[in-house]
């Protein structure tokens, strides 16, 4: 059987899209049902600082930077208030120092200045941010219960293209494909079950097909 016809099968046996997506969530919901952000974080500015730092390293590397980052700075203000060499340095293991420095006090800044020192609510206010991408709005206005769209991450991607629900490979492709996909209420956790189902089960070379409570009858790439 040649590879097309193999993919072609394997879509007939576990059926359309649109029919699997809430029973794969459901099952997920079961599976992973400690899923959630592995950001420590007890306000929304904390919230915002942990994502902002979370680019390009791993959640845990950020816990162990912002622990002690956030009881030294508490407002905004506090951001502002230390030369840029000092916030460099206290936020340094998250790599890529500079520009997170720089991204830092560029929203802190516009957050005194627009909006009385608080994290903006609106997505599109959060979006004019210095240093928040659409990637950072999402993910704290998920957190904040007022999804906006879907967070996009490695394991998102790769679990969503596994499972037959998008055959993008650009973020944003596969976001608009999702938002077609999963109901509304669904947004916020939608990623979490992803991306824990990607650490546990769905390994980007070792997927766990044999113990995945997707398999067989929801996934087209199930090897069981
Ligand atoms: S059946 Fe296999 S490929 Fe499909 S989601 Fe589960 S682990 Fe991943």
């Amino acid at each position: 059987m040649s590879p097309r016809s193999y993919v072609g099968e394997a879509r007939k046996r576990v059926g359309p899209k649109k029919q699997r997506v809430v029973p794969v969530i459901d099952r997920l919901a079961v599976e992973h049902a400690d899923a959630k952000i592995a950001l420590g974080f007890t306000n929304a500015l904390e919230l915002l600082i942990s994502v902002m730092l979370s680019a390009q390293t791993t959640d845990v590397n950020v816990n162990r930077v912002t622990e002690k980052l956030f009881v030294k700075y508490r407002r905004p203000e506090d951001y502002l208030a230390v030369p840029v060499e000092e916030l460099e340095q206290d936020i340094f293991a998250t790599g890529f120092y500079r520009q997170k420095a720089k991204s830092l006090r560029g929203a802190m800044q516009r957050i005194i200045e627009v909006h009385d020192g608080e994290v903006p609510e609106s997505f599109d206010d959060l979006l004019k941010l210095p240093g928040v991408a659409r990637k950072t709005a999402n993910v704290v206005s998920a957190e904040r219960g007022n999804a906006q769209g879907i967070v996009v991450d490695t394991h998102v991607r790769r679990v969503s293209q596994r499972l037959g629900f998008t055959k993008q490979e650009d973020p944003v492709k596969i976001e608009r494909d999702l938002v077609k996909l999963v109901p509304r209420g669904d947004w916020a956790r939608f990623p979490h079950l992803l991306i824990w189902h990607g650490r546990r089960i769905c390994d980007a070379r070792r997927p766990a097909c044999e113990v995945c409570p997707l398999a067989p009858d929801l996934c087209p790439s199930s090897r069981v």
